[in-house]
């Protein structure tokens, strides 16, 4: 028997949240069963545990869009007992069984193997969110992002993917404007690396003039909505924008101006259904690049137990820093 945090839906569509013992025939069927150490909280995570926000395919549901563990049992040659690996994306914890449970079952092709220097808390502090960080500044990179070109942008920089983002581009020499509605996390901000603060206000108004000063080198943004209309106009000449949230809005109020007259590319980061390869690179990366102990403070332990009151807080935008629950 094992614990799980299960949904379950009424006849009346009102679902309800509780940590459960399960047996091991209630897993699905796959090729790899992993005992789960450490999952973490997004807010499809909130959805998925409260409403369902359209994401969630049956019930009774398991959520935890990811999570890390070791191998316990695989039919796969790639994975062996005993392996550590981590998981991200592929629907796991929406369409599929997730995270929040001691016992997982998945497709061997969704796992990857945890690199070293990381351990599985490490890997659910830094989570979907940073990982999608991690691929947003891989994408700036093949455009041609480099240290030395100037200041690098960081829209919605407290948020999961913000902090990540900030941490990594200071540690490999970028200078990070950091865009926050909350100044009150200057300190913060700062300790993860920000060189400087920008009040979110100076980038709420809309469009005015498709094109104003050249100013940033790349960006990273997690708003999307009438910010990322306005910094498309900001960029210099040729540089890249990763397209990564939507926390402002899914509307882009923007002329196609900065990409005829400046070349500036948007460039869309998924993080669901990446390559095997390419969340393998993902992963190396951020256990050089990243510096654990800048995300150590931000990091806010839970249990299971505690999801359904932290999954109906983070749609309320009320969770700061990364949620990691200890799941064994
Ligand atoms: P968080 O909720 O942790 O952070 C979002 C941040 O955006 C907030 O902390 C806040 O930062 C800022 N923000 C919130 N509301 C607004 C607003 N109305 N206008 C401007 N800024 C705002 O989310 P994550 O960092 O985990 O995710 C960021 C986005 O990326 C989300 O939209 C998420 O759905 C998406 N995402 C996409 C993935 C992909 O594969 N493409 C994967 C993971 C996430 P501050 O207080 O500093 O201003």
């Amino acid at each position: 028997m094992f614990k799980a945090l299960v949904v379950e839906k009424d006849e009346d569509g009102t679902t309800r949240a509780a940590v459960q013992e399960l047996s091991e025939d209630r897993l699905p069927e796959a090729e790899v069963t992993v005992d789960v150490e450490y999952s973490t909280l997004n807010y499809k995570d909130g959805l998925c545990i409260g409403p369902g926000g359209g994401l969630v395919r049956s019930y009774p549901h398991v959520p935890g869009i990811d999570f890390a563990g070791t191998v316990a049992a695989s039919d796969d040659p790639r994975y062996a007992p005993g392996d550590k690996v981590v998981l991200t994306g592929w629907r796991v914890g929406e369409a599929h069984w997730g995270g929040y449970s001691q016992k997982a079952r998945v497709r061997a092709d969704w796992l990857v193997p945890l690199p070293e220097g990381l351990t599985t808390r490490d890997a659910m502090a830094v989570g979907t969110a940073g990982l999608t960080a991690m691929l947003a500044i891989m994408a700036l990179e093949d455009h041609g992002l480099e240290p030395g070109r100037g200041e690098v942008l960081v829209t919605g920089a407290s948020g999961g993917v913000g902090s990540v983002a900030t941490a990594i581009l200071s540690h490999l020499g970028y200078e990070v404007a950091a865009v926050t509605g909350r100044p009150e996390n200057e300190a913060y901000l700062k300790a993860l690396g920000a060189s400087r603060l920008v009040p979110r206000e100076d980038l709420a108004e809309t469009v005015k003039r498709p094109l104003e000063s050249e100013t940033w080198a790349g960006c990273i943004d997690a708003v999307g909505g009438a910010m990322l209309a306005r910094v498309l106009g900001q960029m210099k000449h040729g540089a890249s924008v990763a397209a990564v949230g939507l926390a402002g809005g899914a509307h882009l109020p923007a002329t196609v101006i900065p990409f005829l007259l400046r070349g500036v590319n948007l460039l869309g980061i998924d993080s669901v259904t990446q390559p095997y390869a390419k969340r393998v690179e993902a992963w190396r990366r951020i256990s050089s690049d990243l510096p654990m102990d800048r995300l150590e403070g931000m990091i806010r332990p839970a249990v299971l137990e505690e999801l359904p009151e932290l999954g109906a807080d983070i749609l309320k935008g009320r969770v700061k820093g990364r949620v990691v629950v200890d799941v064994a």
